[in-house]
């Protein structure tokens, strides 16, 4: 046991942690910096009986991304509009673009029983949770974990969507940036993006 990694002795040590709780857990939160595992982990999740609910994003779809099922894709003109209108949880800019999560939404989702996940930059998860309409939810939040600061680095790269040297560094500053601000985050549990089927199965277990 001591011989194991300190942060799948945090996974651990933070999955023990969860409690019971008697009528399950709604939705999953899953959080994680730029290419930590968000995509990847969620569409296991999916898999798994998971929908995801998609959040507004004022970017360009990447190939083979789905308006309405994985953003939906809106100018910023929309995007300003629907928040004036109260209609988002939270925003926040990143890269210069915009994303939000939808009240209206997670309202429906709730009230229709669905077994759910909701993705986010950790820049954007306290907002989230603050919000009193997720307040008042039973969520699981998950953060990813990069093995290391190079598969991290070694997998913004790989990434199908062309991103050049510069946005590498910007990411990789951000993302050191977000794990340090991180470790004061409530989270409820942290997970080892290692094997992404392994931590998808872990997700679905602790979401029960
Ligand atoms: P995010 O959505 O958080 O930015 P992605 O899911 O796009 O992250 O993952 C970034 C890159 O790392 C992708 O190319 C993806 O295929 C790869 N990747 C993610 N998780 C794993 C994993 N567990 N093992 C190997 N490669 C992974």
């Amino acid at each position: 046991e001591a011989e194991l990694p300190t942060s799948l002795r945090l996974e651990r040590l933070t999955r023990q942690a969860l409690p019971d709780l008697e009528d399950g857990r709604q939705f999953v939160i899953l959080s994680a910096p730029s290419g930590g595992g968000k995509g990847t982990v969620g569409k296991l999740l999916e898999e798994r009986g998971f929908g995801r609910m998609p959040r507004f994003t004022t970017r360009q779809a990447r190939p083979g991304e789905v308006n309405g099922a994985d953003y939906f894709f809106v100018t910023r003109e929309e995007f300003l509009r629907r928040e004036s209108a109260g209609e988002f949880l939270q925003t926040a800019e990143t890269h210069g673009e915009l994303r939000a999560s939808s009240r209206v939404l997670l309202k429906e989702y709730l009230d229709a029983g669905r077994k759910f996940y909701v993705e986010g930059s950790a820049g954007a998860y306290l907002e989230f949770i603050n919000h009193p309409d997720v307040k008042s939810t039973r969520y699981l939040s998950a953060f990813l974990l990069p093995p290391s600061f190079e598969v991290l680095e070694q997998r913004l790269r790989g990434r199908a969507d062309t991103i050049d040297e510069t946005e590498i560094r910007e990411r990789l500053a951000k993302a050191v940036e977000h794990l340090e601000k991180t470790r004061s985050y409530p989270y409820d549990a942290y997970f080892v993006n290692d094997q992404a089927e392994r931590v998808a199965d872990a997700i679905a277990k602790d979401a029960e």
